[in-house]
């Protein structure tokens, strides 16, 4: 299983760390030429999601990742990464638009927006989960399925071969959730 890691900006080194440990093969996509190696699943990590998105057009990556997105590549979006795959970003701009979730930017406030709870995840369990300048999700809809919530938000979600999580799973010594997206990308194998 190989999986490409999108390193244009933001914590990409954290996600390859915790798939190294889980044995699955990662590599990092810096430019639009990296993204021609075999690749059964994308992460989008966190970072700032304004800057990511100019770069992704810059970079020329902007339709690749969609298309690959739309044809049913397993992505994973952390943080900055659920801005990116949202349908609808308040305080943002809508970037790849290809998950039918509603997501806030920013949600908990700035500069205080950061902190860390455990709580529950469907289909994981009780994870830590780290939320820093996080956004949440305000709506979900078609079949986007809430995975997670924290004082009443939406902070995990999946729709297809897409998931997303406002916290950073790669931030924390747990492996379950990136385990959770191994599995997803076993499926859409099989
Ligand atoms: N606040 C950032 C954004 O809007 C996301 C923060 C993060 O990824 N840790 O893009």
């Amino acid at each position: 299983m190989r999986i490409g890691i999108l390193a244009l900006q933001g914590a990409f080194a954290e996600h390859r760390m915790i798939l190294e440990k889980l044995g699955a093969e990662s590599f990092e996509i810096r430019q639009k030429r990296d993204l021609e190696q075999p690749m059964d699943g994308l992460i989008i990590p966190g970072g700032e999601s304004t800057v990511m998105g100019k770069l992704l057009k810059e970079l020329d990556c902007y339709d690749e990742v969609r298309s690959r997105i739309e044809n049913g590549l397993p992505v994973f979006g952390t943080c900055a990464g659920l801005i990116l795959l949202a349908k609808e970003a308040e305080g943002g701009k809508v970037q790849l638009g290809t998950m039918d979730i509603a997501a806030r930017r920013n949600a908990y406030g700035r500069q205080l927006g950061s902190f860390a709870v455990t709580a529950e995840m469907k289909g994981v369990g009780e994870v830590p989960m780290v939320f820093i300048r996080a956004p949440y999700i305000t709506a979900v809809s078609g079949t986007t399925e809430v995975l997670a919530e924290v004082e009443g938000k939406i902070v995990a979600a999946r729709e297809g071969n897409q998931l997303v999580t406002a916290f950073h799973p790669e931030l924390t010594a747990d492996t379950r959730v990136h385990d959770y997206f191994l599995h997803m990308i076993a499926e859409a194998k099989a």
